[in-house]
């Protein structure tokens, strides 16, 4: 169904089994600069599932590119031991792996023993993001780094990768040279475009001179960083026809680590079309004779085939579909393309995982990440028979956990179509993939025969009729809504119930949002683009402030395009006439909106939790999850869920 997809391709020594990469990300798993079991775990998953080529994360050349305190490090020859088990297991399941090399240059983040690490960069120009100042790389330091990554790549062919690939995108060090604004230098590595080259030659050079002709050696890099200061998709372009003899791969990407607009393209978010990358691989493709690889949101393999088949990469980077659904190629190769679990593009708890220091799991695969305590669940020793009592996200996920473990699972739901609170979310404006947990875990709950029983409440009554030997209780939550002092002036609604198309906002409408999460932000944004006149009174720092960062920062974007008055701090008091009073927190000053039409409520959630103690009092096992036990996220529902059914 997918030839081009299932077609191999050779690299030197490296018989890549498909078209289908798992790029190089942190994962988070690390924990003292080796790989660890965890690592192992996590990628073995993946080349069982049937993925081609892991480019296993960056690995930090030298000490000056510690930019995460969780970073794996080639510095040492104690490194290879780890490297050489990982390199085992992924190979016994018949994929390929390289090792991303990497120094950060100016783009540091943090460091282990809590004061920032000294930035190092061809020169000293600063990175607006971390607000870092660099020091310019004296040339004795440049001639260190450039045989570190020499000296790496010999580590990870003595313990049996297939190739290496230098991580030349998104502003870090190798691009840092290559960019004329950055790269301020006047002596034999800056000032014309061939000593701005002459960095990457020489690490090219040098790893090619510390391996052998079977190793791979590649290059990622950004076609374009998306901002004023970054390299240019034409400034990209050449460097790679002028390095193309020393490379045997390009992996292109876009954007840079070193803005906030930038930053987004790392992980793009739901609002980015799928393959959007791909007409700029495609420029690439035509300018060189080495293979060309792509990235950027590519989830589907009907995508990723049709890129192929178009001619505008050789190989697909598909590394959150692989985090999603780490089957998802062996799916796909037998056809069975719906029961793929599809990546939405939520960035929640992968990329949002890394920004938080957690590590990388999925919204909807929360087994992602934690392979080693979810990977492979024990049966049950006993066949209960288990009610489980909402369809929301928690409560499908712990139906299909329960009923894969061996137990009898029937999954009660109140309303007419399962979903929970998710239904309401997909109906936000940029945000109608995240119906697809919905889509994705019903067929979950189809393919582990889990009974469905819709449109019924569960009561006492039933649970006396139905008497199973345990309930999981997935009962959601009702939106807060706090006594506040007000005369009827502004009409007070729920987001539930702008939501529901229950209420129809327009005028002047203020949006108090308590969580800061998605709910605020996105109706602020959907009543914008109705014509409303938009304050959104946070309280809190930022819109979006608990987001995973790019998609906050996507959304912080689309806010102002729309002119919605955000106000921080801004704690809800009450209304009186048309005026909606808040309170600014750190001042405890009151402030007035006026001419106020519609107050919008998003202040959260009460849990709904009286089956419990029903429940427990005839006898029943009980367990728990999600909104029901306390106000959660999708994914700490999802996770939830895995847990209760896990536990049953
Ligand atoms: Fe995709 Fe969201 Fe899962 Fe990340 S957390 S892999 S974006 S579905």
């Amino acid at each position: 169904a997918f030839p081009h997809l299932f077609a191999p391709l050779r690299i030197r020594g490296a018989e890549i089994r498909n078209r289908i990469m798992s790029t190089g990300h942190d994962t988070v798993l690390p924990v003292d600069g080796h790989v660890n079991e965890a690592l192992i775990a996590y990628h073995r998953a993946r080349a069982r599932g049937g993925v081609g080529l892991i480019v296993t994360q960056v690995a930090g050349v030298h000490e000056t590119a510690r930019y995460t305190s969780h970073l794996l490090m080639a510095t040492e020859d104690g490194c290879i031991a780890g490297y050489r088990r990982l390199a085992e297991a992924i190979h016994a399941e018949g994929a390929v792996v390289f090792s991303q090399l990497f120094h950060p240059g100016r783009e540091i983040m943090e460091s282990a023993d809590g004061l920032l690490a000294v930035a190092y960069a061809p020169s000293s120009v600063p990175n607006e993001r971390f607000h870092v100042m660099p020091r310019a790389l004296p040339v004795a330091m440049i001639e260190e780094i450039v045989a570190g990554y020499a000296a790496a790549a010999r580590r990870m062919r003595a313990a049996g990768l297939d190739g290496v690939e230098v991580v030349a995108s998104h502003g870090y060090l190798p691009a840092q040279f290559l960019n004329p604004r950055v790269n301020l230098r006047q002596d034999g590595y800056g000032g014309d475009a061939a000593r701005r080259l002459r960095f990457m030659r020489e690490v090219l050079q040098a790893i090619r001179a510390e391996t052998d002709e079977d190793f791979v050696i590649g290059l990622r890099i950004s076609a374009g960083e998306r901002d004023d200061e970054g390299l240019t998709e034409h400034e990209a372009r050449a460097a790679c026809i002028a390095l193309e003899a020393d490379l045997d791969y390009v992996s292109v990407t876009t954007g840079t680590s070193a803005t906030l607009g930038g930053a987004m393209h790392i992980a793009p978010p739901m609002a980015y079309q799928p393959g959007y990358v791909a007409p700029e691989a495609a420029s690439f493709r035509q300018a060189l004779r080495v293979p060309v690889f792509v990235t950027g949101r590519i989830n589907q393999p009907q995508e990723a085939e049709a890129i192929l088949a178009a001619g505008q990469a050789d190989l697909c980077g598909m590394t959150r579909a692989l985090i999603a659904d780490p089957e998802m190629p062996a799916k796909a190769a037998r056809g069975a393309v719906d029961d793929i679990r599809a990546c939405i593009g939520c960035n929640q708890a992968c990329i949002g995982h890394f920004h938080k220091g957690l590590p990388v799991s999925c919204i909807q695969h929360p087994e992602t990440g934690r392979e080693l305590a979810y990977g492979s669940l024990a049966p049950a020793p006993r066949r209960k028979r288990v009610m489980v009592v909402g369809a929301g996200p928690a409560g499908m996920k712990a139906a299909v956990t329960a009923a894969r473990r061996g137990h009898d699972v029937t999954l009660w739901e109140a309303a007419a179509q399962p979903g929970g609170q998710a239904l309401l979310a997909q109906m936000l404006p940029r945000r109608a993939e995240f119906g697809g947990i919905v889509t994705n875990l019903m067929r979950e709950v189809e393919r582990a025969q889990v009974r469905l029983r819709r449109g019924v409440r569960v009561t006492e009554e039933v649970l006396r009729d139905e008497a199973p030997d345990a309930v999981i209780l997935a009962t959601g939550a009702v939106p807060h809504v706090p006594d506040l002092p007000g005369d009827g002036g502004v009409e007070v609604v729920t987001a539930w119930q702008v939501l529901r198309g229950e209420a129809r906002p327009g005028g002047r409408v203020v949006v108090a949002d308590w969580r800061c999460d998605w709910i605020g932000p996105g109706l602020a944004e959907m009543l914008a683009r109705a014509g409303s006149s938009v304050v959104l009174a946070v309280n809190g720092l930022h819109a979006g402030e608990v987001l995973p960062l790019y998609v906050r920062d996507n959304i912080a974007a689309e806010l102002h395009r729309l002119g919605v008055e955000v106000r921080p701090y801004a704690r809800l008091f009450g209304t009186a006439g048309d005026s909606v009073f808040l309170q600014h927190t750190p001042s405890g000053e009151a402030m007035e909106v006026e001419g106020v039409a519609t107050l919008v409520l998003c202040l959260g959630h009460r849990p709904v939790d009286d089956l419990a103690e029903v429940a427990a009092g005839l006898g029943i096992e009980v367990h728990m999850a999600g909104d029901c036990l306390a106000p959660r996220t999708a994914e700490e529902a999802v996770f939830e869920g895995l847990k209760a059914g896990a536990a049953v």
